[in-house]
């Protein structure tokens, strides 16, 4: 029997905290009580039915690691800042646009590529490993899955980590882009800000006007790293792929993400549609709180790493 998730988001007595990262970090994790036994219960409940497991993760995930998300209330860079992310059609059309998103990601990559995976990223490599997992799609785009060595991995939105020609439709590592850009403006130094989920930092137009980008080494093409930009589509193989695998599965689990982008949401939609349970861990509302059956209301890392010990 589906029960309303409402009932089930219960805060009794807290339970005891097992995953304590950076202080720094926390600036960009919303605040949040920690989760309840009872819904913690339930939780554990549900991953433990589950044989095939399909989970699927969002910026929620990564905050923990010190990587801001959009959206959350006070923390999310909407709420601290009046910077959007780059739209596609701006980054093809404005040779501009691109050098200006370039050069702030050439400022922001020693730091954005330093993050690591937290225990929320581990848990579930571990969870694959046991077999438990059958398939991960992540929105987010900053490779932590990877760095944890997850490897049923769909990362649905690309990969900063990952560059690719318009041209030629070449994929080569943002690394390789990193030293080419060096090479290219020796002189050139600005002072990073605030870094953005997608990688991006803010730096004052001036600055931007001399920066050099290089083009594709095989076609002359445009390089672009490889991720969907707010205003384009998920390749259609990618999300045929996805629901095959969500099709395999036998419970959804969502982590850390409010569902608001339509690529994430439709898989729930679809999981519902097919009477795939579905539970979302998440600090905030999210689209799908009505599709789930169960809702638990805490921070990933913690949560994750409390179910290992239940
Ligand atoms: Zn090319």
């Amino acid at each position: 029997m589906r029960l309303p998730w409402r009932t089930l988001t219960l805060h009794t007595a807290p339970v005891r905290r097992t995953c304590s990262e950076p202080a720094a970090v926390s600036s960009f994790v919303p605040a949040c009580s920690s989760t309840d036994g009872p819904s913690l219960e339930l939780l554990q409940d549900f991953v433990s039915r589950s044989r095939r497991l399909f989970v699927i993760t969002g910026a929620g995930l990564s905050t923990e690691s010190g990587i801001p998300d959009y959206r959350s209330e006070g923390v999310g860079l909407y709420a601290r800042t009046d910077r959007r992310p780059m739209q596609h059609a701006e980054f093809i059309r404005s040779a501009k646009s691109r050098q200006r998103y370039w050069a702030r990601n050439f400022v922001g990559w020693p730091q954005f590529s330093s993050h690591q995976p937290n225990c929320a990223h581990r848990v579930l490599q571990r969870w694959e490993d046991s077999g438990r997992l059958h398939w991960l799609v992540t929105q987010n785009v900053d490779a932590l899955h990877s760095k944890a060595g997850q490897k049923k991995l769909t990362e649905l939105h690309g990969c900063t980590h990952r560059v690719m020609c318009l041209g030629c439709g070449g994929i080569s590592a943002r690394e390789d882009l990193q030293r080419k850009f060096e090479a290219l403006n020796p002189s050139w130094r600005a002072q990073a800000g605030a870094v953005a989920p997608d990688g991006d930092v803010f730096i004052e137009d001036e600055q931007v006007l001399h920066f050099r980008v290089p083009s594709c080494n095989d076609c002359g093409g445009i390089l672009k790293p490889d991720v969907t930009f707010f205003g384009d589509t998920v390749k259609k193989t990618t999300v045929h792929f996805v629901h095959d695998r969500l099709a395999e599965s036998d419970a959804v689990l969502v982590v850390g993400s409010s569902l608001q982008v339509y690529s994430g949401y439709r898989f729930l939609l679809a999981a519902s549609e097919s009477k795939i349970p579905i539970t979302i861990l998440n600090i905030g509302t999210t689209r799908a709180d009505h599709l789930a059956e169960l809702k638990v209301i805490g921070r990933c890392g913690e949560v994750l790493s409390l179910l290992q010990r239940l």
